[in-house]
């Protein structure tokens, strides 16, 4: 497991967008994120999710956190922008986005892959992070200390068979996040990075894994070390890397 130590304010005062936030590794973050400081804008796609997530958030006494219910997959500029406009209203600034919604699409031969899924997974899974991190970059650029975070997985890293769309969306987020990484090189205010999970307790695993035992699995929280550590001010300077959350 990555290893960190994360000190209690270490997103003090932070704005945060986390996506996917209603449930999995991204309701944890989200919890974390604000548990450690930050002001965490929850976006996702099931609003009754995120208003739980917000009620946690409150009753633990954290800074409030903000809801966005979207649903990425059908998210069109026009939403984009206006989220856009109500977080520069409301907040001027973001400091961080973890790119983490996603959908795993189905298990199956590229042969076979339904042409409608694999535009839904990728849609989810790479054009939304593309268009939410474009239109979101002038309020990055007003942070002085903005840390972006995609999230991979190994089948982005080397290619296994019926893994089809979420495969290959995997692959073109870990390209995105290298280009724009090298592109910011000379931007020490905004770092950009990647963290993979791993197999990790959650519903999205269970449905690839029928018959494994969850038990066995490490939950989000325990792989939460690397999503503070990217987060907060200690990984300045890190760029360009995709880190295993297990590793
Ligand atoms: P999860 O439990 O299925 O949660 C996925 C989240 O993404 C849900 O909150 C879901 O919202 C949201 N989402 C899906 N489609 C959306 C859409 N169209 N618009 C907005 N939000 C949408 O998955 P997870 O296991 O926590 O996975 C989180 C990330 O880690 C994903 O990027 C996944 O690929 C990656 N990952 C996970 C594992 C693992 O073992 N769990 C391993 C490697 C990588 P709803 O709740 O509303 O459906």
């Amino acid at each position: 497991m990555f290893s960190y130590q994360a000190p209690a304010d270490l997103l003090k005062d932070r704005i945060l967008l986390v996506t996917g936030a209603g449930e999995g590794i991204g309701r944890e973050a989200a919890k974390q994120y604000a548990a450690h400081g930050a002001t965490v804008i929850l976006l996702g796609r099931t609003q009754e999710k995120l208003d739980t997530v917000y009620d946690e958030i409150e009753a633990a006494g954290h800074p409030q956190a903000a809801i966005v219910p979207m649903n990425l997959e059908v998210a069109t500029e026009h939403d984009y922008i206006e989220l856009c406009n109500t977080l520069h209203q409301e907040f001027g600034r973001l400091d961080g986005i973890l790119h983490n919604a996603g959908l795993l699409g189905v298990r199956t031969p590229i042969e076979n892959y339904d042409p409608v899924i694999w535009h839904q997974v990728m849609q989810v899974n790479l054009n939304a992070p593309f268009m939410l991190t474009q239109t979101l970059m002038p309020l990055l650029s007003a942070s002085e200390d903005a840390s972006i975070i995609f999230t991979s997985s190994s089948v982005g890293r080397k290619g296994r068979a019926y893994w089809g769309a979420y495969a290959v969306s995997k692959f073109g987020t870990e390209g995105l996040m290298q280009v724009l990484a090298d592109e910011l090189e000379n931007t020490p205010n905004i770092r950009v990075n990647a963290i993979n999970p791993g197999a990790t307790r959650t519903n999205m695993r269970a449905y690839a894994y029928p018959g494994e035992n969850p038990e066995t699995l490490p939950t989000p929280a325990d792989i939460m070390p690397v999503y503070l550590y990217l987060m907060g001010p200690d990984s300045q300077g890190i760029q360009g890397q995709s880190i295993d959350a297990q590793g």
